[in-house]
């Protein structure tokens, strides 16, 4: 256990003896909140949710929860009897599994109201190159009203999977995008967006633009709030050089108020802690604007906490390098802050636009 955890750990055990601690109390007494996290995998299989709650303990106090939008062929024509999960694991396509938002909703539904505060649903469902997808938003939230936080994590550009999706390849300069990046702020919902910084084998010189054309779509929509998932980085789309300018210029930029970043993904980890240098520099940063990021694990169906948490115990040299002010924010605070807003606002977008 590292050293900075054991203060965290102590805090816990006095508040859990004492008893009738206020909702708002026991919340603080958590180490994390997770702002990315997959219940359910590329076949639409996962954990249980009763399962999860026990699996996030007295640990993990927030989550937000989705599944995945994309649904993994089995195409017997190309893998024959071998039934793959992932979809790395054959060249069959992927396709939009819009019944991932019903099944999230029914799982959140079937918890105890105590339970459901600890959880954020989100909306994936959608097919962000149909420009009726902000209407399927609009109609998981008026059947499922009282569930939704936010959409998300959907996708634009990921390596491997954005050219595996049948049909129109999404865009950042498709209008149905727009649509989905103003619905989301009429109705007050969280985006999580991944899309990555880059292409995965750019050559020298390329124009990086999936940087460029995401700067300029979300100028378009400064009151919609964005999380941008794995700050543009993948398995193998690694930092372009001057990563650390990139993201400090969307934060400093005032045309990019509502633009939050999020550390999930051990491939993410990976990078941002490739060496002591690299970590202090990723640490000077969100020192630098210690509320505009977020902790995620961005898991997929964990079956046990060491698994779910391998992440949050990866970063422990990052934490270590942070203010108390900035690990606070990063690990639960800006979490809270944008997820209770979002509460709010969808609730009363909710009660202002029935079914
Ligand atoms: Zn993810």
């Amino acid at each position: 256990m590292s050293v900075m955890r054991k203060p965290l750990i102590a805090v816990l055990g006095l508040l859990l003896v004492g008893p009738g601690v206020g909702a708002g109390r026991a919340q603080s007494a958590y180490v994390v909140n997770d702002g990315h996290f997959h219940l359910t995998n590329y076949v639409q299989q996962g954990t249980d949710i009763h399962d999860f709650l026990k699996i996030m303990g007295t640990k993990v106090g927030r989550v937000a929860l989705f599944g995945i939008p994309l649904q993994q062929t089995w195409s017997y024509g190309n893998t024959g009897d071998f039934a793959p999960t992932y979809y790395l694991q054959t060249d069959a396509p992927l396709y939009y599994y819009s019944f991932t938002d019903a099944f999230i909703a029914m799982a959140y539904r079937s918890l105890t109201p105590a339970e459901q505060t600890r959880l954020d649903p989100m909306i994936t469902g959608f097919n962000p190159a149909d420009m009726y997808a902000a209407d399927h938003i609009k109609r998981v939230l008026q059947t499922f009203p009282g569930v939704f936080s936010g959409i998300g994590e959907f996708t634009i550009h990921k390596e491997f999977v954005s050219a595996k999706i049948a049909g129109e390849t999404a865009s950042l300069t498709n209008p149905a995008f727009d649509r989905i990046l103003d619905f989301a702020a009429e109705a007050g919902l969280v985006v999580i967006l991944h899309n990555d910084v880059d292409m995965p084998f750019p050559k020298p010189g390329q124009d990086p633009y999936p940087v460029v054309q995401l700067a300029a779509v979300l100028k378009r929509h400064p009151r919609t709030t964005v999380i941008w998932a794995h700050c543009g980085l993948g398995r193998i789309v690694h930092p372009v050089q001057d990563q650390i300018g990139i993201v400090e210029r969307g934060l400093s930029n005032p045309d990019l108020p509502r633009l939050y970043i999020d550390i999930s993904w051990d491939e993410t980890a990976k990078y941002l802690m490739a060496t002591p240098e690299t970590t202090q520099a990723v640490a000077d940063l969100i020192n630098r604007y210690p509320d505009r990021f977020l902790f995620g694990t961005d898991e997929v169906a964990p079956t046990e906490q060491a698994k779910y948490l391998k992440v949050y115990d990866m970063y422990a040299p990052l934490f270590a390098r942070l203010t108390p002010e900035a690990s606070e924010k990063l690990r639960k605070g800006n979490y809270e802050r944008l997820f209770d807003a979002a509460r709010l606002k969808v609730r009363a977008w909710e009660k202002a636009n029935p079914r």
